[in-house]
């Protein structure tokens, strides 16, 4: 663990400091509160050691600020020579986990320090199953894409992110050409795998961190490209549509190919648009490329 002891006094910083070494972790020694807080803010500390009576801000007011501008809980630990019990209620009050009285006594420090990291691991445990569990619930279960439920909150983040940044935003829609007839002659289970192998042409198709592929519904998938403007969608969507006839996926009954085929629609979003309005936009210009024979974009215009 990374241990932040806070206290005005050396020598009582040279004790703990002795002792939580001792344990094995890491320790940062700062001689005040303002410290301490500047200190939470620029990385991850697991617990902290607070001195109660310090000049400046004191440990409760330290302890209360730290919490405030912290979404993650981790322990922190009183150790003052105050042993009166509003003290010891007040340390609680402003955020503390356990209030121990000065000297030191080194056994007792030790087994709190051991007892708050027991808790704190379960909390890290708690922390790691619920982004598992964020994950999972926008995460389509065919194809691992991200899943509409996903799509709509990506969309909205990334629409206030390009208004923000100043920057193109550009929406691909894409439908699989006459899958229904697929379906129909190879059975809903190579459908299915089809989708699968679709799925991941797409994924390849998008290089940049921020991209994201989701399936959109049935057999309708749609790519956020931000900070991307048509032209360079158009370099994507080329690109997944060569991926996809690399692919290869025999069709025997589609009537534009004897492989498998989409049609795309590709938008941009305009100032003032909302999610809504794009998706309309792109979905118009994915409508003009089946009325234009399939197998094809169309990029939106106004
Ligand atoms: P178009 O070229 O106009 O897009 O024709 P289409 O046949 O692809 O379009 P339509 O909307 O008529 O049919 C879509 C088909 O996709 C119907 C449905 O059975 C199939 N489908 C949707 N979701 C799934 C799925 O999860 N698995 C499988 N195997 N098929 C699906
Ligand atoms: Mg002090
Ligand atoms: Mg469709
Ligand atoms: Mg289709």
């Amino acid at each position: 663990m990374k241990v932040l002891i806070v206290d005005d006094q050396r020598s009582m910083r040279i004790v703990s400091s002795s002792i939580v070494k001792g344990l094995g972790h890491d320790v940062i020694e700062v001689s005040s509160g303002q410290e301490a807080i500047e200190i939470c803010q620029g990385q991850k500390i697991d617990l902290i050691l607070m001195d109660v009576e310090m000049p400046g801000m004191n440990g409760f007011e330290t302890t209360k600020a730290i919490r405030s501008q912290s979404s993650v809980w981790f322990p922190i630990i009183f150790v003052s020579a105050m042993t009166d019990s509003s003290f010891f209620a007040e340390g609680i009050r402003s955020g503390g986990d356990i209030y121990l009285f000065k000297p030191i006594i080194k056994e007792v420090l030790e087994s709190m320090i051991n007892a708050m990291h027991r808790i704190a691991r379960i909390q890290d445990e708690l922390h790691d199953t619920k982004l598992q569990m964020e994950l999972l619930a926008h995460q389509d279960a065919l194809t691992g894409l991200v899943n509409r439920r996903g799509f709509d909150n990506a969309i909205d983040l990334d629409i206030r992110q390009a208004r923000r940044e100043k920057s193109p935003l550009t929406l691909i829609l894409m439908d699989i050409d006459h899958f229904k007839d697929y379906n129909d002659h190879y059975g809903h289970q190579r459908g299915d795998e089809c989708l699968q192998e679709v799925a991941e042409v797409l994924k390849k198709g998008a290089c940049r961190p921020r991209d994201i592929v989701a399936r959109y519904g049935g057999e309708e998938f749609c790519m956020i490209l931000p900070g991307t403007s048509p032209v360079h969608a158009e370099i994507v969507l080329e690109r997944v549509m060569s991926g996809l006839q690399k692919e290869n996926i025999p069709h025997g009954r589609s009537k534009v190919s004897d492989r498998i085929t989409m049609s795309s629609g590709i938008a941009e979003l305009a100032p003032g648009q909302s999610a809504a309005e794009l998706i309309e936009a792109a979905d118009k210009a994915l409508y003009l490329a089946k009325d234009n024979g399939r197998n094809c974009y169309v990029i939106h215009t106004d």
